[in-house]
């Protein structure tokens, strides 16, 4: 007879493996669906009979169907599988300084049901009655039952310490930290419920409905009133020590530049952020900051040549801060979002050029930098993909306690 705590251990182990083996099937028929259950078998190197027991549950679950027949090799003719992409939900949750949204998203990266709200930027309760009520009339209006939802996850603007779900500090929305964001978050009967930054959840997003391919490596970076970024190593977040990886926006570019709300002099947000493009631009005019960074965009579509060449300056910061992040980091893609890329070819244009003629030339050969298709759903997107990636990537080995 075992001991107890041995047959514990063992069972905890079945779980996993058999958590694993789920993962592994349901990544299968997403990347190479419709297939066979053979097929699967063939590909997965699983056992015919676990595949087939797996398949059973996914098909209770209706997260596969059964879609039609393969050829014959012989024997019988073989029922194919593919994913089941609109049956099932994530709820995206995408918080910043002004509003909340909330959006239903299938599995192929659709919002099927959206809905959002001004905040008055007060503290984090008032805010997330708001997200309750928003995220409650998002699933009455598409009329799906809970079963149907895989989870919900949030994208927060500032520090996350996302193992945890706990927020650590944000510059855009103050008061936040140490909020519990994940437990307030936590939908009634359903166990996923995923947090993180606004740049990682984006570059989920990215991997699943955008240009970053299964197992790549990824920068992204996000240029607004302030600058985000992410990395994604071969297919993985990295968040470093402390949760801190990501900073881009307090990598220093001049060594005798401005200090920045961060304390050190110089970094690239006080050179390349909205921020600092607007207090240098001598014509702005409107009192709030997003207005006058529109008007400043606007001026440039114009052909205004201040805020062409302050956009062109800009750019040329972040493109050499770039090329530091990719001799560093030598990554497949490099996925440049927010405002100031989306509105300004200059500032998109300069930014590349910097970086791919500043970086080391074996990297910047090969490394691909895009603006980000997602556009102004990027958060949004990601933050339902977070609880697409708790469904279907591989756990890692969990640590020995
Ligand atoms: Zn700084």
């Amino acid at each position: 007879m075992r001991p107890p705590q041995q047959s514990r251990l063992i069972r905890a182990n079945h779980e996993y493996v058999k958590r694993v083996n789920t993962q592994i099937v349901l990544r299968c028929i997403r990347e190479h669906g419709p297939l066979s259950r053979a097929e699967i078998a063939r590909r997965t190197e699983l056992y015919p009979a676990t595949v087939s027991s797996l398949v059973s549950e996914l098909l209770e679950q209706e997260l596969v169907v059964e879609t039609g027949v393969g050829a014959s090799t012989g024997g019988r003719t073989p029922v194919l599988l593919e994913l089941s992409p609109k049956v099932h939900r994530a709820v995206g949750v995408a918080l910043d300084a002004q509003t909340v949204e909330v959006g239903l998203v299938d599995l192929l990266g659709k919002v099927v049901h959206r809905a959002s709200a001004a905040v008055d930027g007060g503290g984090p309760h008032g805010v997330m009655r708001e997200v309750k009520s928003l995220v409650e009339q998002v699933i009455e209006d598409a009329g799906v039952g809970g079963e149907r939802i895989l989870g919900i996850g949030a994208a927060f603007p500032g520090a996350v310490d996302a193992d945890a779900g706990v927020v650590l500090g944000s510059q855009t929305l103050p008061g936040w930290g140490r909020f519990p964001l994940r437990d307030a978050l936590r939908l009634e009967g359903h166990a996923v419920c995923r947090v993180d930054t606004g740049a990682n959840a984006a570059l989920c997003a990215e991997r699943w409905f955008g240009s970053v391919g299964d197992g790549e490596s990824a920068l992204l970076l996000t240029f607004d009133w302030w600058i985000g970024g992410g990395l994604m190593i071969e297919g993985r977040i990295y968040r470093g020590h402390r949760h801190a990886a990501g900073e881009f926006g307090h990598l220093v570019v001049d060594s005798n530049g401005a200090q920045c709300y961060c304390g050190s002099f110089g970094c690239l947000h006080t050179v390349a952020s909205g921020e600092a493009v607007v207090a240098k631009w001598r014509r702005r005019r409107g009192t709030d900051r997003s207005q006058a960074l529109l008007e400043l965009l606007d001026a440039a579509d114009e052909g205004d040549e201040t805020a062409l060449s302050l956009l062109d300056e800009a750019g040329r910061y972040a493109g050499i801060a770039l090329a530091g992040l990719i001799n560093a980091l030598a990554p497949d893609k490099v996925i440049v979002g927010g405002v100031l890329p989306h509105r300004s070819a200059t500032f998109f244009r300069r930014l590349s050029e910097t970086a791919k003629r500043r970086a080391w030339p074996h990297a910047a050969e090969s490394v691909e930098i895009r603006r980000s298709a997602l556009g102004a759903d990027a958060f949004l997107l990601g933050a339902a993909a977070l609880v697409l990636d708790e469904w279907f990537t591989i756990p890692q080995v969990p640590a020995i306690p």
